[in-house]
C-alpha cells in the first residue's frame, strides 16, 4: 500500500490558501510581535481540506508499530475545543474507538465527557498546533491521572520551539516551524521596517 503524506510545502500551501497561516506583522496578547500568524481553525472549516490534514497526520501514527498493533483499541484524545476537528479526522482515518476532548475550567485541564478510571484505550493525543506544549503536557498528566498510556502525540503544525517528544513518544507534525516571536518591539524586525502592526485576539 502506498502511504502519501504531503511534504511541509504542500501543507503550508493549504493553510494559506484557507487563511490558517498568515504573514504580516502581529502583535499577540502576551505583547510579543511576531511575522506569523495561525489560526488553524480557517484550514478545517473545509471538509476536503480537513480531511487531507487529517489523514496525512495518521498516516504519521501508523507507521508507529506500538500504534497500528493496538488499532483499533485506541483513544484518540485532543487538549482544546481547537484539536476536536483534528482529533475527529484522525480517529476516522485510523478506524480508532474511542474519542475524547479536554477543556480547561478554572484553569484546570479536565474531560467534560464522563470518563471512569480504566476506560481509556492507550491514547493519542492530537492538536491543531503545538506552541509550547503546555496543553498537551496537562492532557498527559490528566490522562495518566485514568490509568491510561500514551502511545502517539502530534499536531497539524509544531513551532520548533514546543517539545519533539513527550511521555518517550516523538511528537509527530506535518510541519515544524521554525518560530519568530519577538519579546519586545525594538527587536522586531518588521516594527524596524515599519509594516502597520495587526493586533490579534488569540
Ligand atoms: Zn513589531
Amino acid at each position: 500500500m502506498v502511504e502519501l503524506i504531503p511534504s511541509p510545502d504542500t501543507v503550508m500551501q493549504i493553510l494559506k490558501r484557507t487563511g490558517a497561516f498568515r504573514e504580516g506583522h502581529f502583535i499577540y496578547p502576551n505583547g510579543k510581535h511576531s511575522p506569523h500568524y495561525f489560526q488553524m481553525p480557517l484550514a478545517f472549516r473545509y471538509y476536503d481540506t480537513a480531511r487531507v490534514l487529517a489523514v496525512a497526520l495518521s498516516r504519521k501514527f501508523r507507521l508507529e508499530k506500538d500504534i497500528s498493533s493496538q488499532l483499533p483499541k485506541v483513544s484518540i484524545i485532543s487538549p482544546s475545543s481547537g484539536g476536536i476537528p483534528v482529533a475527529f479526522g484522525v480517529r476516522d482515518a485510523l478506524n480508532a474507538e474511542q474519542i475524547y476532548w479536554a477543556e480547561q475550567e478554572k484553569g484546570e485541564r479536565m474531560f467534560r465527557q464522563y470518563v471512569n478510571q480504566g476506560e481509556v484505550n492507550p491514547c493519542i493525543i492530537v492538536d491543531d498546533i503545538i506552541r509550547s506544549g503546555n496543553a498537551i503536557e496537562e492532557t498527559v498528566t490528566l490522562v495518566k491521572s485514568l490509568g491510561a498510556r500514551i502511545i502517539g502525540c502530534g499536531a497539524i503544525v509544531r513551532f520548533d520551539t514546543a517539545p519533539n517528544e513527550i511521555e518517550d513518544v516523538p511528537v509527530k507534525s506535518l510541519i515544524e516551524f521554525d518560530v519568530r516571536m519577538y519579546e519586545k518591539e525594538q527587536a522586531c524586525v518588521e516594527c524596524k521596517d515599519g509594516v502597520t502592526p495587526e493586533t490579534v485576539r488569540f
